[in-house]
Formats: C-alpha cells, sequence, structure tokens
C-alpha cells in the first residue's frame, strides 16, 4: 500500500518552527516510502483564514525544499462534503442545534448546582440546548437563530461501540471521545469544525498516516468516533514531540512564536534548517517542549 502523508496548516497566522517541524516529518515519511506527500489548506474559518498566509505557506515549504503532489486542496472548496456528513448525522438523530452564544454559555455553567465537567479541550459544554423540545428547536430555526449543531456524545458513543486506535509513537490507545463532551461539528460561523473536516479530508484524500503534533492526540479519539459513524477508514498516526521557544513555552501562532518568514527574509538557509530538524538538532534557543 502506498504511503500517503499530508501537512494541513490552517492560513491563520504564519507558520512557525514547529510547523517546519512537522511538514518536514510528514514529507519525508511519504518520500523515503517512495508515498505522497499532500499539502492541505484548512480554510473553513473564514474569519480568520487569511489569503497571505497561504502564499506564506507555499513559500515556506518551498523554502525548505518541501515539494508536495498535485495541487494544494483547500476546505473551502469542499464544503458539500461536510454539508452531506452533517446531514448524515443528523438523519440519524445524533445532532442537535445549539443557539447558545459563548456568554451563556459561561452563565449556565455559573448557575449550574452540579461541578462542570473538565475535557481535554477545557470546559464540556453543559448541555442547554440539548434539553429543547423539538417545537422551540424548529421554531428557533424558523425565525432565523444563529445555531451550531452539536453531537449528541453519549448517544454517538453508544451507536460506535468501544474503539480503538495506535499511535507510532504513543502506542495502542482506548479512545474516550466522551471526554469531550457534545462537541460542535458545524458552527455558528463556520460550515464544519476542525474535527468534521479534517475526518472527512484525510479519507477523502487516501492519507493513510497522519502526522501531527502531540496537542492533538487526545483529538484523534473524536477523529477515530467520527470515522466510525461515517464509515471512513482509520488511517495510521503518528504524534511526533512539540517544540519550546526561547521562553520555554510551547510554540503557537497565539505567542507570537518567531516565524519562517522572519527567518527567511533574514536570509537564513531553509535547506540547511530543514536538515538541521532532520538531524533531530534545534536552533539556538528552542527546545523540546515539556509534556
Ligand atoms: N489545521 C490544523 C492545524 O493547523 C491541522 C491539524 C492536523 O494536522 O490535523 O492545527
Amino acid at each position: 500500500m502506498t504511503l500517503v502523508t499530508r501537512f494541513a496548516p490552517s492560513p491563520t497566522g504564519a507558520l512557525h518552527l514547529g510547523h517546519a517541524f512537522s511538514a518536514i516529518q510528514a514529507h519525508d515519511r511519504a518520500r523515503d516510502a517512495g508515498g505522497r506527500f499532500l499539502l492541505r489548506i484548512e480554510d473553513i474559518d473564514g474569519t480568520r483564514s487569511r489569503e497571505e498566509h497561504v502564499q506564506g505557506i507555499v513559500d515556506d515549504l518551498g523554502w525548505l525544499g518541501l515539494t508536495w503532489d498535485g495541487a494544494a486542496v483547500r476546505q473551502s472548496d469542499r464544503l458539500a462534503l461536510y454539508e452531506d456528513a452533517l446531514a448524515r448525522l443528523r438523519a440519524r438523530n445524533l445532532l442537535y442545534p445549539c443557539f447558545c452564544t459563548r456568554a451563556d454559555i459561561a452563565r449556565e455553567i455559573a448557575q449550574s448546582v452540579s461541578a462542570p465537567h473538565h475535557g481535554p479541550d477545557g470546559t464540556c459544554y453543559p448541555g442547554t440546548c440539548r434539553r429543547l423540545s423539538g417545537e422551540e428547536r424548529a421554531a428557533r430555526i424558523a425565525a432565523g437563530m444563529p445555531h451550531a449543531w452539536r453531537l449528541t456524545m453519549d448517544a454517538a458513543v453508544a451507536v460506535a461501540g468501544p474503539l480503538r486506535w495506535t499511535d507510532a509513537i504513543a502506542g495502542p490507545q482506548e479512545a474516550d471521545p466522551a471526554a469531550f463532551g457534545d462537541i460542535v461539528l458545524a458552527r455558528k460561523d463556520a460550515p464544519a469544525s476542525y474535527h468534521l473536516a479534517v475526518t472527512i479530508d484525510d479519507a477523502a484524500q487516501g492519507v493513510t498516516e497522519v502526522v501531527r503534533g502531540a496537542d492533538l492526540l487526545r483529538a484523534t479519539d473524536i477523529h477515530r468516533l467520527l470515522q466510525a459513524l461515517l464509515a471512513l477508514p482509520t488511517p495510521d498516526y503518528r504524534h511526533h514531540r512539540l517544540l519550546a521557544g526561547p521562553d520555554g513555552k510551547r510554540l503557537a501562532k497565539r505567542d507570537r512564536a518567531p516565524t519562517l518568514a522572519a527567518l527567511r527574509d533574514a536570509g537564513e538557509d531553509g535547506r540547511a534548517l530543514a536538515n538541521l530538524l532532520r538531524r533531530g538538532a534545534l536552533p539556538t534557543g528552542f527546545a523540546d517542549a515539556k509534556a
């Protein structure tokens, strides 16, 4: 079987060294095996995605000496696929509309007598809209109230049964998607969530090994559940270690981690940097992020 990997950045900011580390590993896994390496632009979030970052991604990968097979795929061109999956889940009564704002959710959690559930992504949704009657839902939708679509997690888990998957580095995993609560699969402001789009696209593009950072290890439990619900194949997974910057903090776009564009503009040699990372070394000041 041909090994197919991908790099799937969101064009919501400039790439940093952590992205380079990830892209090089996915690229080399495929190239070393005579397989295929794909580039997918995860631009479903129309409010945060920027065209200049798409160009920046292409320029950064070229500077690192990485090549990909075929044209880059854009999630914004694939909305019909996500809508189709949502319709299938809705027809099986596994989704419900959620009209809550962030403020509604915070208020509900603050007023609740029971302790909030904390999942891998923070506090779980308290289930407010799950308790609405069918008539109330229909009336609100008819009135044009903005809404997200959430997965009825316990029903989904019951339908899917126990699920396992294997990480090439962390080993065998028992999926625990219920820990996330009723997750959003379609947002008020975006036609699909990251979890839904990534699961569908990895299957649709024939990705056989997902190489990405260890920060997404637990999210794979959700992807595994969605694969079971939508009858999609489960690829192999390889969640690699994360890098920390000179401040000791894990590299993240929001912390203004030093960008590849800045190194490129400063005249650094991208291929030399890629080879340094391949040898397992890091530029001065960078380190492995603490688990
Ligand atoms: N678009 C996601 C990100 O940039 C990709 C995650 C993945 O590789 O599945 O974090």
